[in-house]
């Protein structure tokens, strides 16, 4: 009952004069012709499609022809519909992956020079018209007027009481209920590559950007991207005992100056100025240390004029355009939680807010504070000194690798033993390996799993000419864990449209799981509790920060929403009182220090459309899936049994996986015992 009456109260103002009096003439003609029990259906479905429904779609005389033709009006007949589209969607989505895959051959493979065709057939899509063709030919309407278009409500409410094929029927209507308008995509994507162009020059040239005293610290060249290079120099800052903490606090002020927009806009990515951030002093560069001719060595000290917030606005801007065609999602907010992840908002943020105020915060950081032998500074959210250690050294372990794989295709034959040394059976191991092809990569590596029964899977990796490294190896791992995944989810699954797993973070938590076993993999010794539990605190520590991160991408969305007509300084002020706001109740009793607003500086949250949530659901996922695979003793039997519950929502995913829903507890258990086991080893 619950689900058709939201499921009508989802739907907005229906648009065309005719509509309404079309609606209630079908309604009446096909519940006299399919009887009582279809009314519901009936009702939902006309609705469904009245809602998607425009002038140049066709008069009332088409609208009523289509229906009368369209409508399954019982089991039998809807199980023919269901079965077709099952068929024909699979081949559609598996042929056109082929397409792409082969279509792009060149420029993801390490196959010899990239020619100018190579990039044109690479950014060719050919699936990108078709939904736009399926509402233009009818295929789309027949879905929505046949099988229900849900609320994440109902999902979450209903979840247990539908069957798998219902389940199907649910994933079947969510592809087609969103109608966006070409232009409005073209916006997107023209808000996205312009942000992301932004986000992707910025550069600060660290050679020139001097402490206090006006010394250089950093060597010359030194050119690092913000957000992740500046935070990723402060990790490494913390093994550099002569001068780290003072480079720390130098990147510190600049990060700060980027997200408060002080920072002199001359500065961004430039180095032939020297700048003081201290002092606010600019001066012409006192040593050269680029190639390029065109560098501005003007010493105007103005700074950037809130860029940084008015490309923030510009994916605002975008994101809105397409919330009227969105009906069953009208936000982004909504499409981010509701349909992206499928987890209401409410709950992350509760989740968040737990592994923020955890107890074992402040004790972790008293830890930190004695092994830094100092008070905390703010940039020591980003600590980076719980550290695994390992007997080998990075060469060490090359050299193993390189020997055990000389080519991409050693590695290919080699992943039976790699699979059997994670316990899964000689014939499971067989069988995976004849569905996972090796190719040479071109980059670092990626996986690309197939989308059709039959296809196999892809793992790219990097083999350099004396063979493949440690790093490599260590990709290879995480890549190899995609496609066991995806082999197992697409061709153990029992519908195809519950293929794959809840969401992307489930994805990567399956990746990890691999990842995190690559020596034994390699036939070295697991790491040992000490080694574990330093991992976990470290991990901990990262959910700690990312959270609070996350917390500030969500209130500026929030924020945008509520202050549509906001100029790009409102938001930047209102982006400073959020990030001090989280700062101050969740990190301020920790480090002594208030209103620090270094929470805003992640690249992400200007290009990125609320993204960021991702990365603390991500651990807290990978944690309680890594927690249960230690239960159940063997990585193997246990990864196939999860992933072949498919992508049904993510709470009743982890309740059938754990027999809990999902929850922030296992990596909190798992830190305390880690934390216990690290001050108790250290008392010894
Ligand atoms: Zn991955």
């Amino acid at each position: 009952m619950l689900s058709s009456v939201a499921g009508t109260a989802a739907i907005p103002e229906i648009s065309l004069a005719w509509t309404e009096h079309s609606i209630a003439k079908l309604r009446d003609e096909l519940i006299a012709a399919h009887g009582d029990s279809q009314r519901l259906r009936i009702q939902r479905g006309l609705l469904q499609v009245a809602r998607f429904w425009r002038g140049d779609d066709g008069d009332a005389a088409t609208f009523e022809d289509f229906v009368r033709a369209h409508f399954a009006g019982d089991q039998s007949a809807l199980d023919a519909m269901f079965s077709r589209l099952e068929h024909l969607l699979e081949h559609l989505s598996g042929y056109m992956h082929e397409m792409n895959r082969e279509f792009r051959q060149q420029l993801d493979l390490d196959l010899g020079p990239v020619l100018a065709i190579d990039e044109l057939i690479g950014g060719y899509d050919p699936s990108a018209h078709v939904i736009d063709d399926f509402f233009q030919n009818k295929l789309a309407f027949v879905v929505l007027l046949n099988f229900p278009v849900t609320s994440l409500a109902e999902r979450l409410t209903d979840a247990r009481l539908w069957s798998r094929r219902q389940w199907a029927e649910v994933r079947l209507a969510q592809s087609f209920s969103k109608r966006i308008p070409a232009e409005v995509n073209l916006a997107l994507a023209q808000a996205e590559a312009e942000t992301g162009q932004y986000v992707s020059e910025y550069n600060i040239w660290m050679h020139h950007v001097l402490n206090a005293q006006g010394q250089r610290l950093f060597p010359p060249r030194m050119r690092l991207l913000s957000h992740w290079n500046l935070r990723d120099e402060i990790k490494a800052s913390y093994t550099d005992s002569s001068t780290g903490l003072e480079k720390q606090r130098v990147i510190q002020q600049v990060m700060e100056q980027i997200v408060n927009q002080s920072i002199p806009a001359v500065v961004i990515n430039n180095p032939a100025v020297d700048w003081n951030p201290f002092t606010r002093e600019i001066a012409p560069g006192a040593v050269k240390d680029y190639d390029r001719a065109a560098a501005s060595s003007n010493s105007n000290a103005a700074r950037e004029p809130d860029t940084r917030y008015a490309m923030l606005q510009k994916t605002f801007f975008a994101a809105r355009k397409a919330d009227p065609y969105s009906p069953a999602a009208p936000t982004l907010i909504a499409r981010r939680f509701d349909e992206n992840r499928e987890i209401p908002e409410p709950r992350v943020r509760a989740m968040l807010e737990q592994v923020l105020s955890s107890p074992l915060v402040p004790r972790l950081a008293n830890l930190i504070q004695s092994r830094l032998g100092r008070r905390l500074e703010p940039f020591d959210i980003w600590y980076s000194g719980f550290r695994p250690g390992s007997q080998y050294s990075e060469t060490q372990l090359d050299e193993m690798v390189a020997r055990r794989y000389p080519t991409a295709q050693a590695y290919q034959q080699d992943i039976p033993q790699l699979l059997i040394k994670l316990g899964f059976s000689r014939e499971r191991a067989q069988y995976l390996a004849a569905n996972i092809a090796v190719d040479p990569a071109r980059g670092a590596g990626h996986a690309m799993g197939a989308e059709m029964r039959g296809q196999k899977a892809h793992l790219r990796t990097r083999v350099e000419a004396n063979g493949m490294n440690y790093k490599s190896f260590n990709v290879a791992a995480h890549e190899l864990g995609h496609n066991v995944e995806q082999t197992f989810s697409l061709n153990s699954v029992d519908h195809i449209f519950l293929k794959g797993v809840p969401n992307t973070a489930f994805t990567e938590a399956f990746a990890f799981v691999f990842q995190s076993h690559d020596l034994e993999l390699l036939g070295l010794p697991a790491p040992n509790a000490k080694q574990e539990a330093e991992k976990t605190l470290n991990d901990f520590w990262a959910t700690y920060e990312i959270s609070g991160v996350a917390l500030v991408d969500m209130a500026v969305w929030h924020w945008m929403y509520d202050h549509s007509h906001a100029s790009p300084e409102e938001l930047r002020n209102a982006t400073l009182q959020i990030s001090k706001d989280v700062w101050n109740k969740y990190y301020a009793p920790v480090f002594g220090k208030e209103d620090v607003v270094l929470l805003g500086i992640y690249s992400h949250m200007i290009d990125a459309f609320l993204y960021l949530p991702d990365y603390p659901i991500g651990h807290l996922i990978a944690f309680q899936i890594g927690e249960q695979m230690k239960k159940a003793g063997s990585i193997g039997p246990e990864f196939e049994r999860m992933v072949k519950i498919g992508s049904v929502a993510p709470d009743l995913w982890m309740e059938n996986a754990t027999g809990r829903p999902l929850e922030a507890d296992a990596l909190l258990e798992a830190a305390q015992r880690s934390f216990d086991v690290v001050t108790n080893a250290a008392d010894h």
